[in-house]
């Protein structure tokens, strides 16, 4: 069996990465997964939050915003609404949009529309703050 796979992430505006990987974590609907090579294929709906790739001993992060995930035994596709490799992350601009969704969801609750508009914002900004504390 092949030792490694392609991980191939992209976005409606870029393709993120596309390299040779050996494993990869990712957080699906129903939990975090892991895929090796040769895993069986399936599909899956991913959540917010960051997707762990390892080439060698190299492990690296990424930062992903919703999207679908195939995984074949020789190939894993990401199709998200955004990501962010660990070293694109402007931790300025989160550290804001985390403030902004803060500042508003002091004023909100669940009763209200912008209630869950604001705790996305929120997952959104803590998810990118982790990956981009990641960095070496
Ligand atoms: P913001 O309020 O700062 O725009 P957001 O969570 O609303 O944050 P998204 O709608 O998820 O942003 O993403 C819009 C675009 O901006 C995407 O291309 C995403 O990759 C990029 N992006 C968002 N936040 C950051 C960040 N902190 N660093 C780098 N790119 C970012």
């Amino acid at each position: 069996m092949a030792a490694s796979f392609l991980l191939e992430v992209v976005t409606p505006n870029r393709l993120v990465l596309s390299q040779e990987v050996e494993e990869i974590t990712a957080p699906g609907v129903e939990g975090e997964f892991g895929v090796l090579p040769g895993h069986t294929p399936f599909f899956t709906t991913l959540r917010v939050g960051e997707v762990m790739y390892r080439a060698g001993k190299e492990q690296r992060y990424m930062a992903v915003t919703w999207g679908f995930v195939e995984v074949l035994p020789d190939r894993v596709t990401i199709l998200a609404e955004a990501a962010e490799l660990e070293d694109e992350i402007d931790v300025e601009r989160a550290t804001r949009a985390k403030e902004r969704a803060e500042e508003r969801l002091k004023h909100l609750s669940p009763e209200d529309e912008e209630f869950y508009s604001s705790m996305g914002a929120l997952q959104r900004a803590i998810n990118r703050l982790t990956v981009a504390s990641r960095r070496r």
